[in-house]
């Protein structure tokens, strides 16, 4: 095994940055193979890194996490989504029920550190199921999106999955995406319709108004809007120094020290 750094990663995100989200999907299937998944949350950007591999015809599956109070709209997208581009969907679940979680606990979401550990039970352990699985996990951050995300790299490591993330859009405008859904028409959860600008568990997410930013919708309850529940790291932890371990193979082909391809 080879220990991977954020900062040895930061060579090789200069040069992502420039690859278009074909070029970086292809290249990670390259890299990876079948230790690749897609992470989505059924929101806008997860639909359309979902219909973009579906078009170049990647053989990646979707990893879902589902809370246990997502909205129906989102268990539906996911369910449309699987069935028209015959994408395989891991449904990931929480340990205990939100019923049986708040006999247990109380009603975590309510206060600024319950909603941490809320967010940790039900969204960051489940994904701990499949640790060791998959070596990359394809995310959909932009830096559009601004707050945390208006930095985000295209390429970063997952400690504690001990992955890569890789975020092909992390590059695309708003403006590109809606263009990109409009041609090819692609099926996106119906509640960004009804002002959600954000789409997380049905406790803790509300529309916006147009003059709000894009997560005010997201723990409005608790506050201040710049909140982020944890399943994605780079919101959280801008540390170069977190590190992965992966095989000495794989980190050679990733940071081209050892290379048969061209990107
Ligand atoms: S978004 Fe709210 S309900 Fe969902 S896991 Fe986080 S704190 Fe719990």
């Amino acid at each position: 095994m080879a220990r991977l750094s954020l900062a040895r990663l930061q060579e090789l995100n200069d040069v992502l940055d420039d690859r278009t989200p074909d070029e970086l999907l292809c290249w990670a299937e390259e890299i990876f193979g079948s230790r690749l998944a897609i992470i989505s949350a059924m929101q806008k950007a997860g639909s359309v890194v979902s219909h973009m591999a579906a078009r170049l015809k990647l053989k990646v599956p979707v990893v879902f996490v589902d809370t246990g109070v997502n909205f129906q709209e989102t268990l539906d997208t996911r369910d449309k989504i699987a069935a028209a581009y015959g994408l395989t969907v891991h449904t990931l679940k929480p340990a205990k029920t939100m019923e049986e979680q708040t006999a247990e606990l109380g009603v975590l979401y309510v206060s600024v550190e319950g909603q941490k550990q809320c967010c940790h039970l039900r969204k960051v352990e489940p994904l701990l199921a499949v640790k060791g699985h998959y070596d990359c996990f394809i995310g959909s951050l932009r830096r559009a999106d601004g707050g945390r995300r208006g930095s985000c790299p295209i390429i970063a490591v997952d400690p504690e999955m001990n992955a890569v993330r890789l975020n092909p859009l992390a590059n695309m405008t708003d403006e590109q995406m809606d263009a990109y859904i409009k041609e090819h028409k692609v099926i996106v959860n119906p509640l960004h319709e009804q002002g959600f600008s954000t789409i997380g568990c049905n406790r803790c997410t509300t529309p916006v108004l147009p003059d709000e930013p894009k997560r005010a919708g997201r723990w409005r309850h608790l506050g201040p809007w710049a909140q982020y529940c944890g399943i994605n790291p780079t919101d959280m932890d801008d540390s170069t120094s977190v590190a992965i371990d992966l095989p000495q193979d794989m980190v050679d082909r990733l940071l081209g020290q050892k290379t048969d391809f061209m990107i």
